[in-house]
C-alpha cells in the first residue's frame, strides 16, 4: 500500500528535534491535517510516532504538479529513525521487556484492551445524551498476557483496559496514532492501521474475508445512508443501518434498536451523512448485502469535528 500515513502531523512552534523532549512535543502541540496546513507551520511540524521534521508536498498547493493528493512526508536526513508511518508498513510494535511495554501504557503509547463492553450503562434521566455527557466508559481490566516481547516465546503481564468504541471515539485524534493490542490480535498495531473505510471494499474483499475461518475484526468506519425497522418501530427488535459502499451491494450494521439510537443513531434527518465506526467481522447478511453486527461497546458515532482525518 502506497498510500502516504502520516495524516495527522504534530504542530508546535520553537520545538526541536535533537534537543526537545517528546513527552512536551506530544502533550502540547496542536494535530493537523494536510489541509489544515499554511506555509507558516513550515519547520515546525513533526511526524506522530517518531517525531522527526515532516514536511508537506508539495508545501503550498492541495495538489502536486503529477495530480498526487498534498500529504505529509518525512525528511530523508531522518531516514535512519524507524517509524511505523513510513511505507512499506512495519509490523506490529514489540517491546523489549515488561518495564518497557508498562511504560508505554503509562506514557499512552499503548493500550492492551481485554473486551468491549457488551451492554449501555445504567441510563440515567437527567443525563442529556451528548458525548461529554455520559458516563466514562474505561475500566480497567484484567492483568492481560500478551505477546509483545521482541523476544519469541516470551509474555508480558500488563493492565488492560475493558473499553467501547464510544469511548475510543471521545479523543480520537488522540488515540488515532496510538498502539492498540484488541482482543484476538497478537501484536499491538496503530489504530490508524486498524481503520477500514467501508466505501472502498469491492464485492471481491468482502467475500474474501467472511470466506477466511480466522477472519480478524477490524475497526470499520462509513457514512449513514439510512437508520430502519424492519417491521415495528420497537426499540428491542433489531434496527437495519445502512452505511455507503460500493455499487452492486449494500452494508448494514445491525444492531438492538435502543442501543443505536443512544448512540444518537436515530431517525434519518440527523444521523444521515454521520459517519459511524463498528468493531467487528463482516458477513452475510441477505442475497444482495452485508453486515456487521456489533454489541453495546463495538460501534458508535464520531463526533463531527473529527471526521476530516478519515475522509
Ligand atoms: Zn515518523
Amino acid at each position: 500500500m502506497a498510500e502516504n500515513k502520516i495524516k495527522l502531523a504534530l504542530y508546535l512552534n520553537g520545538w526541536d528535534y535533537e534537543t526537545g523532549n517528546k513527552q512536551t512535543l506530544k502533550n502540547n502541540a496542536q494535530k493537523i491535517t494536510v489541509k489544515e496546513f499554511d506555509i507558516s507551520m513550515k519547520s515546525n511540524i513533526f511526524c506522530p510516532i517518531c517525531s522527526t521534521p515532516i514536511t508537506r508536498r508539495p508545501l503550498d498547493k492541495d495538489n502536486s504538479t503529477n495530480g498526487r493528493k498534498a500529504c505529509f512526508s518525512h525528511i530523508p536526513t531522518y531516514s535512519h529513525v524507524e517509524c511505523p508511518l513510513r511505507v512499506p508498513k512495519a509490523e506490529g510494535k514489540l517491546y523489549n521487556t515488561e518495564e518497557e511495554a508498562k511504560q508505554a501504557i503509562d506514557n499512552k503509547e499503548l493500550v492492551v484492551i481485554s473486551g468491549f463492553k457488551s451492554e449501555p450503562p445504567e441510563q440515567n434521566d437527567s443525563q442529556a445524551e451528548e458525548y461529554d455527557q455520559t458516563p466514562v466508559e474505561d475500566n480497567n481490566g484484567p492483568l492481560a498476557e500478551v505477546p509483545i516481547s521482541r523476544h519469541t516465546g516470551e509474555v508480558f503481564n500488563l493492565p488492560s483496559t475493558s473499553t467501547s468504541i464510544r469511548g475510543l471515539c471521545r479523543n480520537f485524534y488522540d488515540n488515532y496514532n496510538r498502539y492498540y493490542l484488541f482482543p484476538e490480535y497478537t501484536s499491538a498495531i496503530l489504530l490508524s492501521d486498524l481503520l477500514v473505510d467501508i466505501k472502498k471494499l469491492s464485492k471481491k474483499d468482502i467475500l474474501k474475508k467472511i470466506e477466511n475461518p480466522d477472519q480478524l475484526p477490524m475497526l470499520y468506519y462509513g457514512k449513514i445512508i439510512s437508520s430502519y425497522y424492519l417491521a415495528e418501530n420497537n426499540p428491542n427488535h433489531i434496527k437495519f443501518t445502512q452505511i455507503e459502499c460500493a455499487k452492486g451491494f449494500d452494508f448494514c450494521i445491525k444492531a438492538k434498536g435502543e442501543y443505536q439510537e443512544r448512540h444518537g443513531i436515530k431517525d434519518n434527518s440527523n444521523s444521515k451523512g454521520r459517519v459511524v465506526l463498528c468493531w467487528g467481522t463482516l458477513e452475510k447478511n441477505s442475497e444482495l448485502g452485508y453486515a456487521i453486527r456489533p454489541v453495546w461497546g463495538e460501534f458508535a458515532l464520531l463526533p463531527v469535528q473529527y471526521e476530516k482525518v478519515l475522509f
